[in-house]
């Protein structure tokens, strides 16, 4: 069954039973860029995978809020004391363009989490993702191509990656073309680090997808990450998000071990906040992530659904990830 076919029945069944938040409840979204209006996308600087507006975040909040969710990051949880229903809004990689949030999180004061990978934010190049779609597009590649490309390429470590998007489109392709696509740059990052609303994430270092690479090389990928962060921020993470939302029994191991208390995946499923105090519910959490410009409430409604077809596949495969994890101990 196609993922469209799944979101279209799941929302039919969504519309005929509506469900209310529950106390329990821990919904989480992911977001990459944000952008200021959705005409910015005929740029074609950026992958336009996710992207949303301002005014799509102001109105989450307040559909979030009408329906009595509270707004939390990754701190608040992590005391233990959050009771639901409680919203989670995530942006995952560290872009500039995510600067544009800070006004109207003050102004309705909720809080937040962007998730980085310290490398971008220390060399500031271009993520290749926005690469590949900005160089393909240029050469008129249909953008569901390289929609296909950019799948495939995420099968590969991220220096093979980057050798490739290198020797295609040469090494000058790997530089932003400016804030619409550029990582924040250090002094941003420290300067937001000290919004009292916002927490910062770890994402890797060099946003590899973990299950691609050997455990040794997961648990240097995150360390690295947690030390970058705590250098330029001057705090060391608590939570994290799985680039792609990847990771493999033993990730989950490793990030327990570093000290993680919480970390997201890109399973679309409610976490359960009664759960979180074992290891294998906070370090798998569930976020939903196609919450495409005005399709807010559409996907909200999915969201609060009752367990649809899209939450059951999610959290079968959640469980068969964590089963694989006890095993490993
Ligand atoms: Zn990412």
């Amino acid at each position: 069954m196609t993922g469209k076919l799944v979101k279209a029945i799941d929302l039919t069944l969504a519309r005929l039973a509506p469900r209310t938040a529950s106390a329990g409840d821990l919904v989480v979204f992911v977001f990459h860029s944000l952008i200021d209006r959705p005409d910015d996308l005929r740029k074609e600087l950026l992958d336009p995978y996710q992207p949303a507006t301002v005014d799509d975040i102001d109105r989450l909040v307040g559909l979030l809020r009408a329906r009595g969710f509270t707004l939390v990051n990754g701190r608040d949880l992590a005391t233990g004391t959050v009771t639901g229903p409680a919203a989670w809004i995530t942006f995952d990689d560290g872009y500039a363009n995510n600067l544009k949030l800070l006004p109207l999180m003050r102004r309705r004061g909720f809080p937040a989490t962007i998730f980085v990978s310290s490398a971008h934010i220390e060399s500031g190049e271009a993520y290749w993702w926005d690469v590949l779609h900005r160089e393909a597009r240029r050469r008129k590649v249909p953008a569901t191509d390289i929609a296909v490309r950019r799948e495939q390429m995420k099968a590969l470590p991220i220096a093979a990656i980057r050798e490739t998007i290198i020797a295609e489109f040469g090494a000058a392709a790997l530089r932003p073309t400016g804030d619409d696509d550029r990582p924040m740059t250090p002094a941003e990052l420290a300067e937001l680090a000290k919004e009292p609303l916002m927490e910062i994430g770890n994402h890797t270092h060099t946003h590899t997808i973990l299950p691609v690479v050997d455990i040794n090389a997961q648990r240097a990928e995150l360390r690295a990450c947690q030390e970058a962060l705590e250098r330029l921020t001057g705090q060391l993470p608590l939570s994290l998000a799985y680039p792609n939302g990847d990771f493999t029994s033993a990730t989950v191991a490793a990030a327990d071990e570093l000290g993680l208390r919480l970390a997201v995946t890109c399973l679309p499923g409610r976490a359960n906040l009664t759960r979180l105090s074992a290891a294998e519910s906070r370090l798998t959490i569930g976020r939903f992530g196609s919450l495409r410009h005005g399709r807010i409430e559409r996907e909200l409604t999915l969201a609060m659904a009752m367990a649809g077809i899209a939450t059951s596949l999610a959290e079968r495969r959640r469980r068969q990830l964590v089963t694989a994890s006890s095993r490993h101990r």
